[in-house]
């Protein structure tokens, strides 16, 4: 994975200001934050989609995001965190390296995510919950 710039990263060929590293994952300071202090959590190995990442890298991520989202909890100016992850382009995806952002976030930090929500029509949740519930056994015993 050549121009991957998280796999340069975590081959330290590009600069990051690293917050936690161990020989699953590293997390570093989004360079772009939306509140100061907004970190990235990526595996080492390169994975496109989170789908992919073994279940205990992922896993990984999950406990360390969340342990990083108390730390910056307790700073001052946080009161809460987001965990986002964006999988594929049409879900906002831009860098194609797997990663979980951990957002901090202050009560009167100014930032509305975009959220809207819609409406079933009669019977529609319960066939759509039906068609996905059908399907997930077989995805999960996919690779
Ligand atoms: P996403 O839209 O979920 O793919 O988010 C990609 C994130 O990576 C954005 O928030 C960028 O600010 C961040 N980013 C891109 N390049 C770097 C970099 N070299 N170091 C740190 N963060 C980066
Ligand atoms: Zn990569």
């Amino acid at each position: 994975m050549g121009e991957c710039i998280f796999c340069k990263i975590v081959n330290g060929e590009i600069p990051a200001a690293k917050v936690y590293e161990d020989e699953l994952i590293v997390a570093f300071l989004d360079i772009g934050p939306i509140n100061y202090g907004h970190v990235l959590v990526i595996p080492k190995e390169h994975h496109q989609s989170v789908s992919t990442v073994p279940e205990n890298v992922a896993g990984r991520m999950l406990k360390v995001a969340s342990r990083i989202g108390i730390v910056l909890k307790r700073r001052e100016e946080y009161d809460a965190y987001n965990l986002h992850l964006a999988d594929g382009t049409a879900a906002g995806q831009v860098v194609m390296h797997a990663h979980m952002h951990v957002v901090p976030r202050g009560v009167e930090d100014n930032f509305r995510w975009n959220w809207r929500q819609l409406n079933y029509a009669d019977g529609q949740a319960a066939a759509m919950a039906a068609e996905i519930a059908g399907k997930i056994a077989a995805a999960l015993e996919e690779k």
